[in-house]
């Protein structure tokens, strides 16, 4: 599944598996897109968050660091209105487009799949997984809160096969400034990469008589999607972490009719391991939204409010909603947890411990190495040195203003 050449090369380091790698409860319930913690703000505050006035005393609030995080995601509105988290159909992500009238016979299906890889590559995914459509992955019904419409299947223009998953990745020097309008304007220039890699590669399908629809974070849930592509495993925050950008990335989706006889296996390296002694992302979190549990679990504790949640699958559970209340007090999107993990490092130095030494002692290892990762000056907080980096690798000031 992986396009990197730093995986492939690697390979021998990855478990394949012929099953989902996680547990799945009987009794799971196929998730409704309007569960998701941005519904439940739209409809009881009118919108996800608001971002703060420009303030120049505040190193990464200041105009230049505003204007970033506009342009960001007026591009993504300029694309897809402005239902990239909330909606479906829309924009770049539209369901309703003309398809070549006749199928192009691939020689064999695994010419096919390198063939998607490589178009795949050029419209600027990093990685890209193909996977069979699976009811469970995808939501039971789509929900607009712009339009307060809601659809299912039976309204989706056909029956798809595959999806394929692929990952875009987010800049670093942009990251290390989470939280910040800075980082927001990473955020949203990625949320509007996410369309466009996504459209191009439907497009392509399209033109070769396939039918196919882009999916950014509608249609169904992105995370399981891409660890059954193959391209990343599930951690304690919650998001993918892929062997190289570690959860440094956005991922989006194609839905199609073209049927693989072969798909991609899911892949783990160790990540569900390290998460159980490392806890870096939960202890960074401002709101205190990510479980400090030792072990994931199929269903939640009693005390957690599961209701963003899909419920049934083994995993650390998170709390969106306090999440998502941390995003409206700071008038940010966060992501100081993607910051403070140690796979977000562009050369992860502790991969190369973990592979050689993971089998000798691996409990005392992650924990040494999660203090390693913090002695090496890899803080979890806001840090305005990362913003004057960003802006300017000697660090100067940056407002321009003397
Ligand atoms: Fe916590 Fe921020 Fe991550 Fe949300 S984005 S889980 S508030 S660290
Ligand atoms: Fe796992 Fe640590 Fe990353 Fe959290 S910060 S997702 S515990 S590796």
């Amino acid at each position: 599944a992986s396009t990197s050449a730093t995986e492939e090369s690697n390979a021998h380091l990855f478990t394949e598996h012929d099953e989902f790698p996680v547990k799945v409860a009987d009794d799971y319930q196929r998730y409704h897109q309007e569960r998701t913690a941005f519904h439940y703000f739209y409809k009881t505050k009118g919108t996800p968050y608001m971002p703060l006035p420009p303030d120049e005393s505040k190193p990464g609030f200041t105009v230049i660091d505003s204007a970033l995080a506009g342009a960001g995601w007026d591009l993504c509105d300029r694309l897809n209105g402005m239902s990239s988290n909330t909606g479906y159909d829309v924009g770049l992500y539209n369901w309703d487009n003309p398809t070549y009238p006749q199928q192009y016979p691939f020689e064999s299906k695994e010419l096919a799949a390198n063939v998607i890889k490589r178009a795949a590559r050029t419209f600027g995914a990093n990685l890209v997984g193909i996977t069979r459509q699976d009811d469970r992955w995808d939501y039971a019904s789509f929900y607009d809160a712009i339009k307060n419409e809601t659809k299912t299947w039976d309204d989706f223009p056909f029956k798809p096969k595959t999806v394929i998953v692929m990952a875009i990745e987010s800049d670093y020097e942009g990251q290390s400034t989470a939280p910040s309008a800075t980082n927001d304007g990473i955020i949203g220039e990625g949320y509007a990469r996410m369309s466009y890699v996504a459209y191009g590669m439907a497009s392509f399908l399209r033109n070769l008589g396939y039918k196919a629809v882009a999916s950014g974070n509608d249609l169904g849930m992105s995370v399981p999607y891409a660890m059954a592509a193959g391209i990343g495993e599930a951690s304690r925050m919650g998001l993918l972490v892929t062997y190289n950008m570690g959860p440094r990335i956005r991922l989006m989706k194609v839905y199609t009719d073209l049927e693989f006889v072969e798909y991609d296996k899911p892949k783990t390296f160790g990540v569900r391991d390290f998460c159980e002694r490392c806890k870096r992302c939960s202890d960074a979190c401002p709101s205190k939204a990510i479980s400090v549990a030792d072990k994931p679990s199929l269903y939640p504790p009693a005390d957690h409010d599961a209701a963003t949640n899909a419920v049934g699958i083994e995993k650390w559970w998170t709390d969106s909603k306090k999440c998502l209340q941390y995003w409206n007090d700071s008038g940010t999107n966060c992501g100081t947890c993607v910051t403070a993990c140690p796979y977000n490092k562009p050369d992860f130095w502790q991969h190369r411990m973990i592979e050689k030494m993971n089998s000798l002692m691996p409990g005392p290892l992650h924990t040494f190495m999660r203090e390693m990762d913090i002695w090496f000056g890899f803080g979890d907080t806001f840090d305005e040195k990362a913003v004057a980096k960003f802006w300017d690798p000697a660090g100067r000031k940056y407002d321009g203003r003397g």
